[in-house]
């Protein structure tokens, strides 16, 4: 009985210990071609797709996937917008891979990388959204962003330079 007791609080620490370290890991190569996104992209956002495999409540981005920002022109410095048919694409791509969606990214140009309201409005829970802020030309900041479930905030993520 206090074995198993014991056994059992181990595998909650265990479980909860993943929960408050997750994290994302990302090779520079990856991490510098969001950036370069964000720069071509200025001053409106680009968006697009992180490709990877989730580990033990960690993820691993091993590709991304760039997709056209589909908002109209005057919005674009502000919004970003994944279609459907870019999500169907990047799926077929990630099949072929054999790799899975494990997030997006997009950037803010001019404006710091917290999560906006409308980032909080459109996000999914469990993905990684990872966010950089762009101002004059230049990459400035980048970081990692979860929902919650009950999809009220963003919880920041560590992002693991591998
Ligand atoms: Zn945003």
């Amino acid at each position: 009985m206090l074995y198993s007791l014991i056994a059992h609080i181990n595998i909650l620490t265990k479980d909860f210990g993943k929960k408050i370290n997750m994290a994302l890991k990302i090779q520079k190569k990856h991490l510098e071609l969001i950036k370069a996104y964000g720069v071509e992209s200025y001053p409106n956002e680009c968006c697009g797709f992180l490709l990877g495999k989730p580990n033990n409540g960690d993820k691993e981005v091993l590709s991304t996937f760039p997709s056209v920002n589909a908002r109209e022109e005057r919005e674009k410095y502000h919004r970003f917008l994944i279609t459907s048919d870019a999500y169907l694409q990047c799926e077929k791509f990630a099949k072929v891979k054999n790799l899975d969606i494990i997030g997006f990214y997009h950037s803010h140009p001019n404006a710091e990388t917290n999560p906006s309201a409308y980032d909080v409005e459109y996000g999914w829970p469990w993905y990684s959204y990872v966010i950089v802020s762009i101002a004059n030309n230049k990459a400035l900041e980048v970081t990692s962003w979860i929902l919650q479930n009950d999809r009220s905030k963003f919880k920041q993520e560590k992002i693991i330079l591998i």
